[in-house]
């Protein structure tokens, strides 16, 4: 059986056809500047070239009707009939206090899902035109939804409340959710199986570490902290995210320069993080790591800051769990910068953390880095969200 796997941006379309069962992606690609001049797929069988086609895409609706045309194709593309996709599994941001594992989309869930708008008003709105799209196009197929919430639904109340007046929290369901879920599980899970163990008698802490970052705490198999929160802008200085802050900050900032919240929420979402700290120098970490190693100092400040939030959010987690036999990096920077585990395991000597350092310089495949004498295995397990959410999927309606 083949998955469709959509995942909706408010402007963009990423798509993987996926085999359940070889778990093999047949095709893939990218829908851009969707509801804006100039939009375009990308579009890439597997064997096949890479094609970019301009095409009208007023709404997701003609998005997605290019994907399928492009998948039928006669010639690039890889399916006969649409028939041959058993379902579609969307990933969907926030699934709030109301699901805690994936699940079939029925009206009620659209309505569910609808609910959680105002806690990612940037994300599940363009998640539900996808999905509508999609039921649209495909009548008949099921559709299942893959919530990036879900995994953290497991941490305990003394983890997920706020110091604030609890009347929020019943009110408004103010609480830390915490998000890339579906990556914290896939690679926690991986790794148990690369040093094969058992998943649930593990204590495992994860660094996802993109343009967006989290780490998480996964105890026999369970999230049991994570260091997003409420929304992705919780806990560790990312691309342009700025992670943990006084709150007083922001009316010390509106004050001075005369900005109201709007202002001061941009500012923390898109002008902090590693792009602000250094200086407005940039929010990609190559071109950080490149200056950091010609010893430009704001990028050695930033690169060094950013490390040592992580480290902080570690020390943390071991805590929680009394303890950690793995810790894993992902995502893009955690997969492919040697420079940045260094910056971090360099300060974990105190769990009896030992880095090989050659192995350290190796990237794209599923490793371990520490030493055979390290007393805790650290792993660099790259993620894949698109073969998660195939798999929740296919395990729906299998
Ligand atoms: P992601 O959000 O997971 O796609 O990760 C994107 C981030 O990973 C960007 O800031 C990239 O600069 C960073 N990244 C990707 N490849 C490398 C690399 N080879 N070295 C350092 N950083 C990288």
């Amino acid at each position: 059986m083949k998955i469709l796997v959509v995942n909706c941006g408010s402007s963009s379309l990423k798509f993987q056809l996926i085999d359940a069962v070889s778990e093999e992606v047949i095709a893939k690609g990218l829908c851009e500047r969707i509801g804006i001049d100039g939009s375009q797929i990308v579009y890439t069988p597997a064997g096949g070239e890479k094609t970019k086609t301009q095409a009208p895409m007023p709404s997701h609706v003609e998005a997605i009707q290019l994907v399928l045309d492009a998948l039928t194709d006669p010639e690039t593309g890889v399916i006969r009939d649409l028939d041959e996709i058993g379902a579609v599994g969307h990933r969907i941001v926030h699934g709030g206090e109301k699901f805690a594992k994936a699940t079939i989309i029925t009206a009620e869930v659209m309505e569910a899902i609808k609910d959680c708008n105002e806690l990612a008003p940037l994300h599940n709105p363009a998640n539900l035109i996808g999905i509508t799209a999609c039921q649209k196009l495909m009548p008949g197929t099921p559709m299942i939804a893959v919530f990036d919430t879900a995994f953290h639904q497991s941490m305990p109340e003394e983890a997920y409340l706020y110091g604030i007046p609890y009347e929020y929290y019943e009110k408004y369901k103010i609480r830390r959710y915490g998000f890339h879920g579906t990556s914290h599980a896939f690679v926690s899970r991986e790794a148990a199986d690369f040093l094969g163990k058992k998943y649930e008698d593990m204590k495992i802490i994860v660094c996802h570490l993109g343009n967006g970052a989290s780490v998480s705490a996964v105890e026999q198999g369970h999230s049991i902290d994570t260091s997003m929160g409420l929304t992705p802008l919780e806990g560790l200085i990312m691309g342009t995210r700025s992670g943990d802050i006084d709150p007083s900050i922001m009316e010390f900032i509106a004050h001075k320069e005369g900005k109201d919240v709007n202002d001061i929420m941009n500012i923390l979402n898109k002008k902090s993080g590693v792009l602000g700290l250094s200086g407005g120098f940039s929010s990609d970490f190559r071109d950080l790591e490149d200056a950091y190693m010609e010893g430009q100092e704001a990028s050695v400040r930033t690169l060094k800051a950013f490390a040592y939030r992580v480290v902080k959010y570690i020390g943390a987690y071991v805590a929680a769990m009394n303890g950690v036999d793995a810790i894993c990096f992902t995502a893009g920077l955690g997969e492919n910068s040697s420079l940045i585990r260094n910056l971090i395991c360099e300060r974990l000597g105190y769990l009896g953390i030992e880095i090989d350092r050659k192995q350290n310089e190796k990237r794209g495949e599923d490793m371990i880095i520490s030493t055979k004498d390290s007393d805790v295995d650290v792993l660099v397990i790259p993620t894949n969200e698109e073969l998660a959410i195939a798999r929740e999927t296919y395990r729906l309606i299998k």
